[in-house]
C-alpha cells in the first residue's frame, strides 16, 4: 500500500523522506512508516510503548528491510499458539508416516480422578490434541473415593498393556492418595509426564528421558522463537517437581537453549525482588496471580509466565478469569519477550506431552 508523505506531520516527513532515500525504498507500507516515525524521531522508546504497539513493532522488524535497518529492540510476544502449532503439525506429519507403514499409532492413556473443573479441562484438551495428531487415547475416569490400591491396580494394567505407550495420572489427587506412590507405580518407559524418579534422575544427568511437559514446552518455545539463553542469568521462581525444579535443571544444562546461570527462588527466598532484577530470563512458576511486578523486572528481560490461577470476577462469563504469575500489562513493556496468559506456556505444555508420547511409542511401541 502506498502513502503520500505530504500528509504526514512535516518534520517527520522530512526525516522519513531522507531515510527512505538512504534506504532506496520506493514504496512504503503503513507499518514501515510507523517504524520509521518511531525510530527516526527517537522520541518514543519501545520500552515505554503499550504492549499492543510493541507487538506491532515486532511484526515490523520481521519485514525484510526493516529488520536490517532498524536498531531498536522491540518486545516479542512468545505466542504459544504459534509455537505449539509448529510442534503439533510436525507430530501430525510423523503420525501420517507411521500410518503409511501400516503400524499401529501411538496411544496415550489418561486417568482422571474426581470432578476437578481445571483437571477436566486439561484432560479434555490432551485428548483433543491426541485426536488431532492421530494418536489413540483412552480416558479412564475414576471416582474420587477410589482407594490408592485400586488406582495402582489400574496403572499396573496399563503398564502391562502393549497397546498403551504413555500413561498420565492427572494431578492433583484426592488427599487420601499419595502422589509419590502413584508416580512410582507408573512404568518409567511409559512415564510421559516425566515425574518418575527414574525420569528425573536421567534429566539431572543430561540423559535422554521424558522431560516434564511444562518445562519441556518452555524449552520448545525458547527454541521456536530462538531466544538466546547461553551465558544468561535465569531466575526461576518456584521449585516444584513439575515446573520450577526441572526448569532450573534444563536452563542450566549444557545444551541448546540451556547454558544459563540459574537462581532458583522459593517461598523462603528473602530478597526476591533484588534477585529477579538481576534476571535476564525470569520464569515465574509460583501460582500467585500477578505476583511479578514491573519493579522486579530488568529492562529487556525475557519473561516466561507459567502461572494459571482462577481469579473470581463476576463480570466474566464463567465468573472467573485466568491470571498468570506476572502482572502482564505493567511488566510487558519492560521486556524483550514475554509469554501471555492464557495463550502461552499452557499450550506448550500439551505440545511437550504429545512429543513425549511419540517418544514413548518410538522406544517401546512398535
Ligand atoms: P506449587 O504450588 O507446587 O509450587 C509453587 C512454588 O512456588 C513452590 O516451590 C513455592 O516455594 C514457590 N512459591 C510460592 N509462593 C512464593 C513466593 N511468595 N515467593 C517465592 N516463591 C514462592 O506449584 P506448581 O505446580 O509448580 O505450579 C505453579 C503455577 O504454575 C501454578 O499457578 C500452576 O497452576 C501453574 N502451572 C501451569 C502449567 C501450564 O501448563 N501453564 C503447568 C503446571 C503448573
Amino acid at each position: 500500500m502506498l502513502y503520500n508523505l505530504n500528509y504526514i506531520y512535516p518534520t517527520f516527513a522530512i526525516i522519513i523522506k531522507h531515510r527512505l532515500a538512504t534506504l532506496r525504498v520506493k514504496a512504503i507500507r503503513l507499518e514501515h512508516l510507523y517504524a520509521l516515525l518511531l525510530h527516526s524521531a527517537e522520541k518514543i522508546q519501545p520500552a515505554t510503548l503499550h504492549p499492543h504497539w510493541r507487538h506491532k513493532m515486532y511484526k515490523i522488524t520481521n519485514l525484510p528491510f526493516a529488520a536490517q535497518k532498524l536498531t531498536f529492540a522491540p518486545m516479542l510476544i512468545l505466542d504459544g499458539k504459534i509455537a505449539s502449532r509448529a510442534v503439533i503439525d510436525t507430530l501430525k506429519t510423523e503420525v501420517e508416516q507411521i500410518k503409511l507403514t501400516g503400524k499401529r499409532t501411538p496411544h496415550l492413556a489418561a486417568i482422571l480422578i474426581g470432578n476437578n473443573g481445571a483437571s477436566e479441562t486439561y484432560v479434555a484438551s490432551k485428548v483433543k490434541h491426541c485426536d488431532e495428531i492421530g494418536f489413540g487415547s483412552t480416558l479412564i475416569r475414576l471416582a474420587d473415593n477410589i482407594s490408592e490400591a485400586e488406582l495402582i491396580a489400574t496403572i499396573t494394567e496399563l503398564n502391562n498393556n502393549d497397546a498403551i505407550d504413555g500413561i498420565l495420572v492427572q494431578l492433583p489427587l484426592p488427599k487420601h492418595i499419595s502422589e509419590q506412590n502413584i508416580i512410582m507405580a507408573i512404568n518409567p518407559a511409559k512415564d510421559v509426564d516425566g515425574f518418575h524418579p527414574v525420569s528425573v534422575g536421567k534429566l539431572v544427568q543430561g540423559l535422554p528421558t521424558f522431560i516434564p511437559a511444562t518445562p519441556y514446552g518452555i524449552m520448545l518455545m525458547l527454541e521456536h522463537f530462538n531466544i538466546t539463553t547461553k551465558g544468561k542469568h535465569a531466575v526461576v521462581i518456584g521449585r516444584s517437581n513439575i515446573v520450577g525444579r526441572p526448569m532450573s535443571i534444563l536452563l542450566s544444562s549444557n545444551q541448546p537453549y540451556g547454558n544459563c546461570t540459574v537462581t532458583v527462588c522459593h517461598s523462603h527466598t528473602p530478597n526476591l525482588n533484588e534477585i529477579c532484577l538481576q534476571g535476564d530470563i525470569i520464569v515465574a512458576a509460583l501460582g500467585r496471580a500477578e505476583f511479578v511486578k514491573a519493579n522486579m523486572v530488568k529492562e529487556g528481560a525475557v519473561v516466561i509466565d507459567v502461572g494459571i490461577t482462577r481469579v473470581e470476577d463476576p463480570t466474566a462469563k464463567k465468573g472467573y478469569r485466568i491470571k498468570g504469575d506476572v502482572a502482564y500489562n505493567e511488566v510487558a513493556p519492560r521486556t524483550s519477550a514475554i509469554t501471555p496468559v492464557p495463550g502461552g506456556v499452557g499450550l506448550m505444555t500439551i505440545a511437550g506431552l504429545m512429543k513425549n508420547t511419540l517418544q514413548a511409542y518410538k522406544a517401546i511401541g512398535k
